[in-house]
């Protein structure tokens, strides 16, 4: 248990440590920056996978959504064996 000043109405109210916990004043969520912050970082995950590897769109016609899962399965298969050389020549004396 502990107190968070609530970032909507500026009150301090109970909080348990839970990012989903609200404000006991005004009823919104306490945890404002933190929801943003993943929120943000979530956005940028799926940025970073859609830059590297092929997206599959809803609009994409069968053939393509095909052509995109065998494209990232080969890049999925492809990061492996390279992470595997590196560990060999890491794990290799001198
Ligand atoms: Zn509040």
């Amino acid at each position: 248990m502990g107190q968070k000043k609530c970032p909507h109405c500026q009150q301090w109210s109970d909080w348990n440590q839970d990012i989903e916990d609200t404000c006991e004043h005004c009823g919104k969520k306490l945890s404002l920056m933190e929801i943003q912050r993943n929120q943000k970082r979530e956005e940028e995950r799926i940025a970073n996978e859609q830059k590297w590897m092929f997206y599959i769109q809803k609009s994409d016609p069968p053939f393509m959504v095909f052509l995109k899962k065998a494209g990232n399965l080969f890049y999925t298969v492809f990061m492996a064996i390279m992470t595997f050389l590196l560990w060999l020549i890491a794990a290799l004396p001198g």
